[in-house]
């Protein structure tokens, strides 16, 4: 696989997206209706990264668009932070589910599937160049910042990764929405302080030197 090097980020984004639709790597490809690809401003220095799309994502072949998308849009915008602001997209590309008395559901990515299906999801990343990635949920923090995080104990603090300055993980909105009561807001409150502290880490990051000579 190829990153084209010309081009403007949005043409590049474009171009690999294009490329990403067609793809059939791993078996969710003939389970899938749509490639969740990723949407909004390729151009941003916030990059976005959940888990993977669920029935409404793989419906529409839009990222974080059913009720787990709803809340992740509210606590955005009690950060005032719209979709065009930030580039959301997600580990996997393709829905992983299962099928069991004739009802289908989620279930998390598997080892393989991620491992297949990252190199997509590093393009996205080499091609924006974020300074800032908030990772939502476990997998993606996993994946982008350190393979044994602890959520509890690790989200909202920023470590540096290979992929940008800064990455800081939040709880994802989809376990948020399983909790009750207390346990809801408490985890409603912490994701929107997780974003605004992204949103201030991409300012900061904006005053700080560049590291690349050229
Ligand atoms: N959950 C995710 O992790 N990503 C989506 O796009 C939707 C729900």
């Amino acid at each position: 696989m190829s990153t084209a090097t010309t081009g403007s980020i949005t043409e590049r984004i474009e171009e690999l997206r294009a490329r990403c639709v067609q793809c059939t790597n791993c078996a969710l490809s003939t389970t899938r209706r749509n490639v969740v690809f990723g949407e909004g401003n390729p151009e941003t220095p916030l990059v976005i990264v959940g888990e993977g799309p669920g029935e409404n994502e793989d419906a529409t072949g839009r990222p974080f668009v059913g009720r787990a998308g709803a809340l992740l849009d509210e606590a955005l915008a009690a950060c005032k932070i719209s979709r065009k602001h930030v580039f959301i997209c997600n580990v996997l590309k393709c829905r992983a589910c299962i099928t069991e008395n004739g009802r289908t559901r989620n279930r998390p990515p598997g080892p393989a599937e991620i491992e297949t299906c990252t190199p997509w999801l590093e393009q996205q990343i080499a091609i924006i160049q974020p300074s800032v990635i908030l990772c939502l949920g476990a997998p993606a923090a996993r994946f982008i910042m350190k393979k044994d995080i602890k959520m509890t104990q690790e989200r909202g603090i920023f470590y540096p990764t290979p992929y940008a300055r800064y990455a800081i993980a939040a709880l994802h909105p989809a376990y948020i929405l399983r909790q009750a009561g207390t346990t809801y807001d408490g985890g409603k409150s912490l994701l929107i302080a997780d974003i605004e502290a992204a949103r201030k880490k991409v300012i900061e990051a904006k005053k700080e030197p560049k590291l690349t000579l050229f």
